[in-house]
C-alpha cells in the first residue's frame, strides 16, 4: 500500500509556512473529526491519516528529514532507497495522537467528554526552609528544641473560606455555579473553568476581616525538633510533612532545617576534634606545671606542661572530642600552647630579670644562639673576598 504525501494529505504545498499548515490541518481535522462523522471508518482513517501528516510537517526537524527522504525517513528496514534505517526508523510518526488538543489547545475538553482535559489536580505543597543556629554545645550534647515556622495555614476566623462569618458565599453569574463554562468553537462546543470564579462555582462577596478572602493566613507554627549529638555546621534535618500545605488535597511539601554552629569561645571545631589555644605564663612555661583546661561537656581536664614547654606545642586529649553523628569514637581535643610575654612590669620585676638575664647564657636561649649564629654564618658568606658586602 503505497502512502500519500503528506503535504498532498493537507492540501498544502511544500513551500507553506508553519501557520499556513495549521490551517490546513484545523480544516480538515474538524471536518473529518469522528464525533463529526460517527461510525463513518472512512472519516475516522482520513483523520488519523492527516493527524500523521501534521505531525511530521509540524515538527521542523522531521519536515526537513521527510523533505529529503520522503516516507523513508520514517521507515524501518527494507525497501529503503536511502540505505539502511531513516533517523527517524521505528516509531518517529506514532505519536500524533496529542496533536488535535495541541492544536486546539488544551484548555478545553471536547463536549461529550470523549477527551477528558488535562486537570491541575493535587499538587504536593512545596518544601520549606529553616535555618537554625546551634550551640556547639547543643551539637555536642544534642537537643530537643521547639521552633516557629512561618507557613501558610486556613484562616481560623472563615475555616478557609474567605467569607466573613456570617456572610453567605455568593454564586457565580458567569456559569451559574457550575464552575465551568460552555463556548463554541468551530463545529465544537468546547468546556472551560469559569474565568469568573476559577471553578469554584461560589465568590467571596463580604472578605474575612483576617485572610481578605484569600482563607488562608501566614501563622508561625511550633514544631519541636531533635537535634542529635553530633550534628555539623551545614547539617540538614527533614521533617517530613512539614512543609506547605498541598493544593486541592495533595500531600504537604517537608520541612528542611538547615543548622548552622554559633562560633564558640574557647572551642575552635575541625570536624571530629576540638582546638583549645590555652596561654601560659613564661614563668609556668619556662618551669613546666600542669594547668587545667576546660572540656566541651563543662567539666576540666588536666594538662601537664614540662620544662621549657614552647609556644606551638600541641598536647592531644584523646576521645575529648565531639561525638560523630553517625556513632564511632568521639574525637579528640587538642590543646595547642602559647606562652605569653610578661607586661606592665614594676621596677623590682624589671630588677629580677635583668639579674635573670645576667645569668642566662645561650644554653638557656638555645633558638635564639642558634639563629644569630647562622645569621653571622650567612653575613660571612656574602662578604667578598675584598672584603666589601654585596649590594
Ligand atoms: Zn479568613
Ligand atoms: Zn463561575
Amino acid at each position: 500500500m503505497s502512502k500519500r504525501d503528506y503535504y498532498e494529505v493537507l492540501g498544502a504545498n511544500k513551500g507553506d509556512d508553519a501557520k499556513a499548515l495549521k490551517s490546513a490541518y484545523r480544516k480538515l481535522a474538524m471536518k473529518y473529526h469522528p464525533d463529526k462523522n460517527p461510525g463513518d471508518a472512512e472519516a475516522e482513517a482520513h483523520f488519523k491519516e492527516i493527524g500523521e501528516a501534521y505531525s511530521i510537517l509540524s515538527d521542523d526537524e522531521k519536515r526537513a528529514a521527510y523533505d529529503r527522504m520522503g516516507h523513508a525517513a520514517f521507515q524501518q528496514g527494507g525497501g529503503n532507497h536511502a540505505g539502511g534505517q531513516g533517523p527517524f526508523a521505528g516509531g518517529g510518526a506514532a505519536d500524533f495522537s496529542d496533536i488535535f488538543e495541541q492544536v486546539f489547545g488544551d484548555a478545553f475538553n471536547m463536549a461529550n467528554g470523549r477527551r477528558g482535559g488535562r486537570q491541575s489536580g493535587p499538587a504536593r505543597g512545596a518544601d520549606l526552609r529553616f535555618d537554625l543556629e546551634i550551640s556547639l554545645e547543643d551539637a555536642f550534647g544534642g537537643k530537643e528544641t521547639t521552633v516557629e515556622v512561618p507557613t501558610a495555614m486556613n484562616c481560623g476566623r472563615c475555616e478557609g473560606k474567605g467569607n466573613e462569618p456570617g456572610t453567605d458565599l455568593e454564586t457565580c453569574g458567569t456559569c451559574a455555579g457550575a464552575g465551568r463554562v460552555r463556548r463554541s468553537q468551530g463545529f465544537f462546543t468546547m468546556e472551560q473553568t469559569c474565568p469568573q470564579c476559577g471553578g469554584r462555582g461560589q465568590y467571596v462577596k463580604t472578605p474575612c476581616h483576617d485572610c481578605d478572602g484569600v482563607g488562608r493566613v501566614r501563622e508561625n507554627r511550633e514544631l519541636s525538633v531533635t537535634i542529635p549529638s553530633g550534628v555539623e555546621d551545614g547539617t540538614r534535618i527533614r521533617l517530613t510533612g512539614e512543609g506547605e500545605a498541598g493544593a486541592q488535597g495533595g500531600p504537604r511539601g517537608d520541612l528542611y532545617i538547615f543548622l548552622s554552629l554559633k562560633e564558640h569561645e574557647i572551642f575552635e571545631r575541625d570536624g571530629p576534634n576540638l582546638y583549645c589555644r590555652t596561654p601560659a605564663s613564661m614563668v609556668s612555661a619556662a618551669l613546666g606545671c600542669s594547668i587545667d583546661v576546660p572540656t566541651i561537656e563543662g567539666g576540666k581536664a588536666e594538662v601537664k606542661m614540662s620544662e621549657g614547654a614552647q609556644t606551638g606545642r600541641r598536647m592531644r586529649l584523646r576521645g575529648k572530642g565531639m561525638p560523630r553523628l553517625r556513632g564511632g569514637p568521639r574525637g579528640d581535643m587538642i590543646v595547642e600552647l602559647f606562652v605569653e610575654t610578661p607586661r606592665n612590669l614594676c621596677d623590682r620585676q624589671k630588677e629580677l630579670l635583668k639579674e635573670f638575664c645576667e645569668l642566662s647564657g645561650d644554653n638557656c636561649n638555645p633558638d635564639s644562639a642558634g639563629f644569630f649564629n647562622k645569621v653571622r654564618q650567612f653575613w660571612d658568606d656574602v662578604t667578598t673576598e675584598d672584603g666589601h658586602p654585596h649590594n
